[in-house]
This record gives structure tokens, sequence and C-alpha cells, in this order.
């Protein structure tokens, strides 16, 4: 299918400065658009510049949150280029994310396309200083006017970009956690491996909690007996515990995070002792009592790596590695950012050049 391009007449003059991004504030001067019906399938391929939607007011994603979306980065590589990073991972995600809502499915070549061409109109959006990239937001809403439940006949998918600075206010710098132990994410049998809307409006009642007691992030606990450790906010948990590097597994609870799966290559690599496997607070907080626990971090793609220097529980702190960035979170993250930014070789192909 080709893709349509309509450049905008009018772009925005006046752009943020590389210190000020912040994450997500900011948006491009233009957008990907796909429209499907049922019968029809997809059509209407087209990129245009950013604008509002139209929607019904009984449009279904508004009422019943047939919604999944991606999140991904371009980077200015270091010989001048533009990257992704195993972008064939998102789209995989993001078809089986619409399986799960019963959407439509993109195909896989289309959606790659329509990634790389947007970013190339927009390149003058790449931000090119340290840790700074171009993030990627696929989405699918359903649109057709509907208020009675059951499947949308009719999608748009579209895409849009944010130039982004660093995520983590702190910068590389050990976070604080908050465990909720009133709270989960997501129960087995259900869609927390899925990336759909609702699992994240349903949190922000916990994120507030923990941002008025001072906590950037929530440490998620498994919702049969809050005990098992699931995910910090919106990335995935790693402990290394004396030689062990321990994740908690893909069991349908937490999201399939691609830099956890890049973080266990690399490790299981070097030659680490990887478990995937089930790990409790306790386990988590006795390790750190008896100086076993030698790190924390959590792996995103927004973040990619973020060290974890203190979790507070049932209103008890505790240190991790004396809250200071650990050599194995140092080492995962600028082996992956020096692979992501062209800095580094590239040995299992994870890097992919847009332009
Ligand atoms: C997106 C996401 C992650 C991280 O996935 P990446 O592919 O590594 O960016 C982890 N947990 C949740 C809940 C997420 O939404």
């Amino acid at each position: 299918m080709e893709i349509k391009v309509t450049k905008s007449t009018n772009p925005q003059r006046e752009r943020p400065k590389d210190s000020e991004l912040g994450f997500g504030k900011y948006t491009t001067d233009h957008m990907f658009l796909m429209d499907y019906a049922l019968g029809k399938g997809w059509h209407d391929a087209r990129i245009v510049p950013y604008q509002h939607l139209r929607l019904d007011p009984a449009a279904m994603v508004l009422h019943y949150n047939q919604e999944v979306f991606e999140g991904l980065k371009a980077y200015a590589l270091a010989n001048g280029g533009i990257g992704l990073f195993r972008p064939e991972k998102n789209i995989q995600r993001m078809n089986a994310s619409a399986q799960r809502l019963v959407m439509p499915e993109v195909d896989s070549q289309l959606f790659l396309q329509a990634m790389k061409q947007l970013v190339m109109i927009d390149r003058e959006w790449l931000p090119k200083s340290e840790g700074t990239s171009l993030y990627i937001r696929p989405t699918m809403i359903a649109t057709e006017p509907m208020i009675g439940i059951r499947a949308s006949e009719r999608y748009l998918f579209y895409i849009i970009l944010s130039p982004v600075g660093a995520y983590y206010p702190e910068g590389f710098n050990p976070t604080r956690i908050y465990v909720s132990d009133t709270h989960s994410r997501a129960a087995k049998h259900g869609v927390g491996h899925v990336k759909t809307s609702g699992n994240y409006g349903s949190t922000l009642f916990v994120f507030q909690e923990a941002a008025v007691k001072g906590y950037t992030q929530v440490l998620w606990l498994d919702a049969n007996e809050l005990k098992y450790i699931e995910e910090v906010g919106t990335s995935n948990a790693f402990f290394l515990i004396d030689d062990e590097l321990i994740t908690p597994p893909l069991e349908g609870t937490i999201l399939p995070g691609i830099t956890r799966d890049s973080a266990i290559q690399l490790a299981t690599s070097w030659q680490l002792r990887v478990s995937e496997r089930l790990i409790s607070i306790d386990e988590v907080i006795d390790a750190c009592r008896s100086g076993a626990l030698k790190e924390m971090f959590a792996t995103g793609t927004a973040a990619v790596i973020s060290p974890v220097g203190e979790i507070s529980y049932k209103g008890e702190q505790f240190r991790i590695a004396d809250g200071k960035t650990g050599k194995l979170a140092q080492r995962l993250y600028d082996e992956l950012t020096g692979i992501q930014y062209g800095r580094r070789d590239d040995p299992f192909g994870w890097r992919i050049r847009v332009d």
C-alpha cells in the first residue's frame, strides 16, 4: 500500500531546547493515519500535518477501551544516521495486543515503513544531545459510533512522534520506589500483558499516592496475594541477588518488555545466571537485610535501565546498594544505549537504519 504524503504548510517554528524536552510534552509537525472498515480492510494510509482527530462521541474507544498502543524510539546515530531498536518486536507486540482486544492486525512491513517515513519527514525534530531521542507512539482505536457493546467494525491506526529528553527527572541516578501493599495492576488470566490504555488509567491512583509520599515509581505486587513482584511502574523489574539475576516470569500479568528481553540476552551472553522466576517482596527484603541483594533496577524503552536505590514497603524504608548505581545496571545501560545510538557493535542485529 502506498502512503500518501501531505506536507504541513505551517510547521512549528519554535522548537523546544533539548534540555527542556522532558517526556512526551511535545509532538512534531506530522502524523501517520490509516483507516479500517470491516469488509474493506485497512485503507487510506497517509501522512498529514499533525491535527486533531474527529471522533463521534459514541466512538467505541471512548466507552469500552478498545485501544492498543506501542512505544519505541528513533535515535540519532553516532555516524549521523537515524536508527530504530528492534522495531519488529514492537510491531509483533502491538499485533498481539490487537488480537487480544479483537482488533485487526496491521501488516508488519507497512507498519515499519510508516514509522520510517514519518520519522524521515520529521527528522529535524530528532534531538541530538546525549540521552535524547524521538519517541514513536503507534496507537489503534475503535472509531465506530455504537453504544451497544461488541467489537467495533471500524478502526483508526495512527502514529505520532514526540522528542524526548531523559525519562526520569533524576537522570541515570537511583530512584526511590513505593511498593503498593493495597493495590495491584493486573490479575492472572486478564490483560496485564497487553499494552492497552485501561491498564494505565487504573494505576494513576497509586502513582499519585506514591508521588505524595515522595516516590518516583510504584512497585506492583501480584493481584492474588500482594506477595510476588510484578513490575515497576511501566517497566520490568530485575534483582541481582548474590550472582543470580532474577526477573519475574511472563505469565500474563506483566508486559513482555523488549528492553527486558534485551537485558536478559545481554546478561546471558556475559555468562550471568539469569532466572525468570517468581520472586516475593519478602525474598527481596530478606536479601536486602542480609546484604545478598546487590542491585535492583527496572527496564523499559523510556528509561532504558533505571537503578533503584530505595524501596518503601509497609512504612519501612530499605536502602539498596547504598543508594548507588550498581555495576550491572551501569554495564547494561552503557551497552544498550551504545547499541541504540550506534556507538557500539550490534552483535544481535538489533539496530536498524531509518535513512
Ligand atoms: C511498555 C511497558 C514496559 C516496557 O516494555 P519495553 O518494550 O521494554 O519498553 C513494561 N511494563 C509496562 C506496564 C509497559 O507498559
